[in-house]
Formats: C-alpha cells, structure tokens, sequence
C-alpha cells in the first residue's frame, strides 16, 4: 500500500506523521513538495512566532471564525480539536503559552520550533519527503492513481492526500485534479481596505479598541480594534471583516460602503449623556469617551458638524443626534484592498460538496482526499488557519487508517 501527501505545508505534515504512526509497515507514506524546502509558510507565519491555534474560549460558534467551513470544522474537531492540537505539540516537548486574546504560540516565541519538531518528526517516522517535486496531474486509475510530476517520470499510488494549501491562481488546482473534482476559485481574504478620506487618513496611527463594521447593503459585520492607516483602515475588525466579506468584495470589485460604529458595543446615547455630566463647561471638540484618541474625536466633530466652540453645556438635542449618528454609523467608501503585511489567505479550492464530511475522501473519487488549506475552509486571524491545517491533516490520516489497517 503507497500512499502520497503531496505538499509538505503544515497539513501534509502532521497528516503523514499521524499515517506512519497508525499504519506502521502497512504503508509507505510519501510527501513530494513542490519547493526546495519544507514547512516554508510555518516558518513564516505569526511573524515568525508561529500562532498554531487559539483557545476558541471567545468563539461559541465556529462559524464567527470560520466564515467558509465553519460547520465542518465545528464537526471536525470531535476528531482533533484546538485542545488535541495543543497536547500533540507539548507532548512532542514543545511549551506552548496563550496570549490574552486567546491565541497560543510556542513560549519560545519561534515558529523554528515547529518547524523543527515536525521535520524530525518525519525522519523519525521514516518518511521520504521529496522536495523540488512538483505534482502537475493526478489522474485516477483503475487500482489506483498516476501522477504527472514536473520533469520526472510518474509515480504510482494507491491513495493520494492533496495538502497543497491555497492557489492564488485560478485555474491551478482544477489543472492538477481529476476532472470531477468540483472546485471554487479562488479569491483574496484577509486584507486591509483602502478608504480614500483624506481627512480619516491624515489620522494614520490611531487606534480604537472596541468598534463594529458592518459593510452596507449586507448583514456583514465584524468587531474589534480598528487601525488607522495611511492608506484606510486595518486592524482585527478590518481583517474579520475582510474574511466574512471576501467573495461579495471581490465581486464588487472592491468598491463598497463601509459603517464605522466608533463606539463598539457602547450604548452611543449613553456614553454622550455621562459625557456632557461631567464635561459641561469645555467644548465639545476636547471632551471626548475614553477609547476614542483626541485627534479622531475632533475629526468625527466636525463630521458631525459640531461649531467649534460649542461646550458640551450648549449643546442642544439637534447636534447631540449628528454627534450620536456619526459615531454610530460613520460611512466612508472603500476602494481597492491592500495587504497584511506578510499574511495572506486565500478562500475558494475544494468545495466542501465535493468531500465526505466525516473522511474528507472525494465523493466523486475513492482513494482522493483533501486536508488544509486547498478546501475551501477559511479563518480569520487568530491562530484559525493552522488549527483548520492540523485538524484536517489528522481527519485524513484517521480516515486512511481506519480504511487500510489490516490490509
Ligand atoms: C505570512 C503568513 C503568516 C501566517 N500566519 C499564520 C498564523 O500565525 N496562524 C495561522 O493560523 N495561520 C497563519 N497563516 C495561514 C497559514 O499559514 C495557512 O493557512 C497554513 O499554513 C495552510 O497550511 P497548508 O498545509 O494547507 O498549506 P501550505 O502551508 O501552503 O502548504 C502547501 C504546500 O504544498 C506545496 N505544493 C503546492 N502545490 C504543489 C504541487 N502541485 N506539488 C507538490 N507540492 C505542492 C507548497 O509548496 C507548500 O509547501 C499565515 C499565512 C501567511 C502567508
């Protein structure tokens, strides 16, 4: 029995490891990996400290982190959840620490440390891993499937785990799968927006802990810190918002309107009321709530159209509504994404109709199977995307195992 991982990344990894161990000499376990190396995005990610999960403490549903795939994984982690995830990495001797967020990382704070615990992890299991091996076609046989590689002769196998993460370009995936493969293209997630206000630009810097976005025209809406950037706005809300919102973006071409609520979960009428309480005799302009920065409240006053000497004591129903509406509901147009900073993903690949939920093996294609990030399951920032890699990665190896011990 051969079975080959194409693609070293982080699902194809933990999938063979967990194979080997199950399957022992029933099978050889091969990964060709189209690069000179493997593990390249591990090394790189959570700005080299690698974030490889999240203690989900925050997220009652899936879904609110998983905007494609949300139910899956919700099913999924019944085989391999965030809590496995962590056990797997400490007892394979690496301390892990949770940030207050939620987000673990190694205490090492060194993505390193992954990546070298799971390449010896595959010497250990005695698993060829060829790299420069770039699979071009995976064809289904009659007892098994053929695969076209870039410049050397085809290889045989009896069962294929396809790990070969997002693809950018349209096109690639469906090239390499056998034709009834049902795929979705892929579109950019996670980005920052470009909003072309001068005004709200020339803030470049300023952050505002607790807001909600919602893009107008849809229910999407997404929480959190905002950053004010030179070219928009970024941060945890724009980036959440940017995941939920990426296929209708994308269509839209990146042209939208974008509501601000400054004030987050705040009861606006409230917050203005215990301002005007205890600020009556200063002006408006300069007596501003807690969690919004100076310079930002003067801008969202003269959004408002607030005179600029009025004190908050003078301040009639008529100009504490414009100021109420404006915190509330401050649009400003998007146009064009940017990125973030190093990270991208990418939704659309595999489509979760093409794969049984409960082995993640191709309907239309026994033997065929998918883990990480090639389906199209998603996450915003957060530790989400690897923790997809790692359970998907292990629900493959189960479901091969399960079908072939004793073979
Ligand atoms: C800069 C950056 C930082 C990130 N930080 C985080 C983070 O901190 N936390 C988090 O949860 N997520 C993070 N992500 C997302 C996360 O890294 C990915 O979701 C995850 O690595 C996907 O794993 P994968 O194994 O599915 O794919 P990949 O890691 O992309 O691996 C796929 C592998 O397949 C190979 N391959 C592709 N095509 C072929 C082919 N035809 N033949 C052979 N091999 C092939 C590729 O060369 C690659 O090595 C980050 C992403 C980036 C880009």
């Amino acid at each position: 029995m051969r079975i080959v991982v194409i693609g070293a990344g982080a699902a194809g990894c933990i999938c063979a490891i967990e194979l080997k161990r199950s399957l022992g000499a029933a099978a050889r376990v091969d990964v060709f990996e189209a690069g000179d190396r493997t593990l390249a995005k591990v090394a790189r990610t959570g700005g080299g400290r690698c974030n490889l999960t999240n203690t989900f403490e925050d997220t009652g549903d899936p879904a609110q982190v998983y905007p494609r795939g949300g139910r899956l994984m919700g099913r999924l982690f019944h085989t391999f959840s965030p809590e496995d995830t962590r056990q797997w990495f400490t007892r394979e001797g690496i301390a892990l620490k949770v940030e207050e967020d939620g987000r673990v990382f190694p205490v090492s704070d060194d993505a390193m440390q992954v990546v070298g615990t799971l390449r010896r992890l595959l010497r250990e299991e005695d698993i060829p891993v060829r790299t420069r091996c770039k699979v071009l076609a995976i064809r289904p046989e009659a007892d098994g499937f053929l695969l076209t590689i870039a410049g050397a002769a085809p290889e045989r196998a009896d069962a294929v785990v396809v790990t070969t993460g997002g693809s950018p370009v349209a096109g690639t995936l469906a090239a390499l799968l056998p034709p009834d493969v049902e795929t979705i293209p892929p579109v950019p997630s996670l980005f920052a927006l470009n909003i072309p206000d001068k005004g709200l630009r020339a803030l470049s810097g300023t952050t505002v802990p607790d807001t909600v976005l919602a893009l107008s025209g849809t229910k999407i809406k997404a929480e959190g810190a905002l950053l004010i950037t030179f070219k928009g706005l970024s941060g945890p809300a724009a980036l959440r918002l940017s995941s939920h919102a990426a296929r209708i973006l994308a269509e839209r071409q990146y042209r939208a309107e974008l509501r601000v609520n400054w004030l987050g979960r705040e009861n606006v009428e409230e917050a203005l009321a215990a301002l005007k309480a205890r600020s009556g005799d200063r002006l408006v302009r300069n007596a501003h709530p807690e969690t919004i920065p100076g310079r930002l409240w003067a801008f969202l006053a003269d959004r408002a159209g607030i005179p600029q000497e009025l004190r908050w004591k003078d301040a009639g129903a008529k100009n504490t509504a414009r100021l109420a509406e404006t915190l509330r509901a401050d649009t400003y147009p998007v146009d064009g994404k940017s990125p973030n900073g190093e990270e991208f993903v990418t939704c659309g690949g595999v489509s979760l109709a093409a794969v049984d939920p409960n082995t993640l093996e191709a309907r239309c294609c026994p033997g065929l199977y998918f883990a990480g990030e090639v389906l199209d399951i998603d996450a915003v920032t957060g530790g989400f995307n690897l923790q997809a890699a790692w359970t998907t990665g292990v629900r493959v190896a189960r479901s091969l195992a399960q079908k072939h011990k004793g073979d």
